[in-house]
């Protein structure tokens, strides 16, 4: 096995065994806080000793969700709950869980309900996050998580130990970049789903040892010649896209993600927390800078604009919108984001997503007619 696939198999171990990450912290006596999506500020977290722990849900079939989640709620939020109800998330020191979709408004209460044992911490921000009294209003709310992290870390947190956090954290953003880019250049070393893996890795374990970990590995691969093959070149967006068989059937048709606008993945990386005397003030500006995600307040779709930079700079063959089912923010933002890229002539196919779902066969259809309109 080359040394590319070694590191890579090894990350791949690590995202696809979460609670081995979870038991390994709480037998060297760490506490864990479970950090459901979105831009929770982990680096509070990280600041007073604890391990962020991401909750992204998971392919799973729920059989308790239901009696707290209509159907037709997304299944991230159903298999989160799932794993919790399931008891397969005891240990957790607390969750957070932000305000930011009409579901993830009901996790909070579903969760102390069902589940009781593991406290729930809301997380609030501004929408209209770009005005000063927006950045305001969310350093504010920042800071009253992280009283609430203080009181489960047993310990107060310095501005000190946070700055220390963030440069922590903004190091990691800037590994997967690079990381990202030179999976984009050897599309033959890194398929979909490693290059997903190698990112996801890091919601489950310390950001400073999935730094040192994507560092060697992105320097092995720059020292690779790049990629001979010519594959179809495709910007990934949406929420979620981290489904083995989906990302499976995007490699067996030829085809490599050259960057992404999902939430789970650039979403984490793409913007760094800018250096500020009050470390919680620039985690408050970074959730002013963010664009590209559907939860964020967004009037003027700088979301599409985006998605028009990325393909063109990346010179990709068009966009893959992984459509997670159930989620109006997902669908609210789709027709105007079309436009957007209709106009500038970059072609969209989007698939839905739904981590209950058993066959993908009707992506399949979708993504081979996709592949051979792009090649044709
Ligand atoms: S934004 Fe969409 S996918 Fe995310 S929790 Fe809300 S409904 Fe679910």
């Amino acid at each position: 096995m080359s040394d590319v696939k070694r590191m890579l198999a090894e990350l791949q171990g690590i995202c696809n065994n979460p609670k081995a990450q979870l038991d390994a912290a709480l037998e060297r006596e760490q506490k864990v806080v479970g950090v459901l999506p979105y831009f929770c500020p982990e680096e509070l977290v990280y600041a007073a000793g604890m391990l962020p722990f991401g909750l992204w849900g998971a392919e799973m079939q729920t059989s308790l969700s239901g009696r707290y989640y209509p159907a037709f709620t997304c299944s991230l939020l159903h298999t989160a709950l799932e794993l919790g109800l399931q008891g397969k998330l005891d240990g957790l020191s607390a969750i957070m869980v932000p305000m930011c979709c009409d579901s993830l408004k009901c996790f909070g209460p579903n969760w102390k309900y069902g589940v009781g044992s593991v406290p729930v911490i809301d997380v609030a921000w501004a929408q209209n996050r770009k005005i000063p009294a927006g950045e305001e209003f969310t350093r504010a709310r920042f800071r009253a998580v992280l009283a609430k992290l203080e009181e489960v870390a047993g310990k107060p947190v310095s501005d000190e130990e946070i700055a220390a956090a963030v440069a922590i954290y903004n190091a990691n953003r800037a590994a997967l970049r690079a990381f990202s880019a030179a999976a984009a250049a050897h599309p033959d070393e890194v398929s979909p789903l490693e290059r997903c893996e190698a990112i996801k890795a890091g919601y489950f374990m310390d950001r400073a040892e999935h730094t040192a970990k994507l560092q060697a590995l992105t320097e092995a691969l720059n020292a690779l010649p790049k990629g001979s093959g010519k594959p179809l070149r495709l910007i990934t967006t949406g929420i979620l896209a981290d489904s083995p068989a989906l990302l499976g059937i995007l490699e067996e048709q030829g085809i490599a993600i050259v960057d992404d606008q999902v939430a789970q993945e650039s979403g984490f990386f793409r913007t760094d927390v800018p250096a500020t005397a009050d470390p919680v003030a620039g985690m408050s500006q970074r959730l002013a800078m963010l664009e590209g995600c559907s939860i964020l307040f967004d009037p003027e779709k700088e979301r599409g604009r985006e998605l028009v930079r990325l393909a063109q700079g990346a010179d990709a063959d068009g966009v893959l919108w992984i459509m997670a089912k159930f989620c109006d923010p997902e669908e609210f933002d789709y027709v105007p984001v079309k436009r957007m890229l209709d106009k500038a002539g970059i072609p969209l196919l989007a698939v839905e997503y739904d981590q209950q779902a058993g066959s993908f066969e009707q992506a399949r259809s979708a993504i081979e007619a996709f592949a051979e309109m792009l090649r044709g």
